[in-house]
């Protein structure tokens, strides 16, 4: 069965010396796996080599859902250039198609993921871009979206107000629990990342923004938020990203 679809680049390996095999992200039927036979060829009919991050139309051919799909043609929609001239943003750009990729199950369409993995790449491209934020940003949506992040402002164990936390030492985090836990119930989870002040700013900023509320992030407060999420990706996937050490200050991996 041939499909038509709007596609970013995810993941490409080399299959043999013509051939590829390339995981991208389709809006429409989410991760999706596929041959391009011939890809690397002069000539190729299919559009030529597809790169990480490229964005674009795609038609490709599939059995079924278990097998691997054939591409046909991929026409590139979107330039890549400014932000593969840019090295802080561009490393950004490849961790967030790696955790696009590791987040997301084959064949599970998340066109919302789609959309913000698009705009995130979109806004790296930008001059002077506050690259912490927009991981931060990216990275709290995509787990919002996947049902890994809870309301983070009340304790995941009892319920507690945990805002007022903010001006004290801070508060834990725990991935297991998916949430914050106050001073009385953290010392029972074993598993858990504290969560400093400037972090916990960081997140009434995101959820402000959530409500549709402008609040802005400085860049050391996007790191600190940036160092939570990755915690609780890490353990979620049960390991670390690749892309992780270029992107996140040494300290955060
Ligand atoms: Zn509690």
């Amino acid at each position: 069965m041939r499909h038509v679809a709007k596609a970013i680049c995810l993941r490409a390996w080399d299959y043999s010396e013509t051939s590829q095999i390339l995981a991208l992200l389709t809006r429409e039927s989410g991760v999706v796996r596929v041959i391009a036979k011939g890809i690397k060829r002069p000539k190729s009919k299919s559009g030529g080599m597809v790169d990480l991050l490229a964005e674009g139309n795609m038609v490709y051919s599939q059995k079924n859902v278990s097998s691997l799909g054939t591409l046909v043609e991929f026409r590139e929609s979107i330039s890549r250039a400014a932000l593969r001239r840019q090295g802080k943003s561009l490393a950004a750009g490849i961790y967030a198609v790696e955790l696009a990729g590791e987040m997301l199950a084959e064949h599970d369409p998340h066109p919302d993921v789609y959309d913000l993995l698009s705009g995130t790449l979109r806004r790296l491209e930008g001059e002077a871009c506050p690259v912490q934020a927009v991981l931060a940003w990216y990275q709290w949506r995509l787990l919002r979206f996947v049902g890994l992040l809870g309301g983070l402002t009340h304790c995941c164990a009892c319920e507690e107000d945990v805002s007022h936390f903010a001006h004290h030492a801070g508060v834990f985090f725990s991935s297991r629990l998916g949430g914050l836990l106050c001073d009385g119930c953290e010392a029972d989870e074993a598993e858990k990342h504290h969560v400093a002040p400037v972090a916990l700013g960081a997140i009434a900023s995101l959820l402000a923004n959530e409500q549709g509320q402008r609040a802005s992030l400085g860049e050391t407060q996007a790191g600190q938020v940036n160092r939570l999420l990755h915690y609780h990706i890490v353990h979620q996937l049960g390991k670390a990203l690749r892309s992780a050490r270029y992107v996140l200050p040494r300290e955060q991996i």
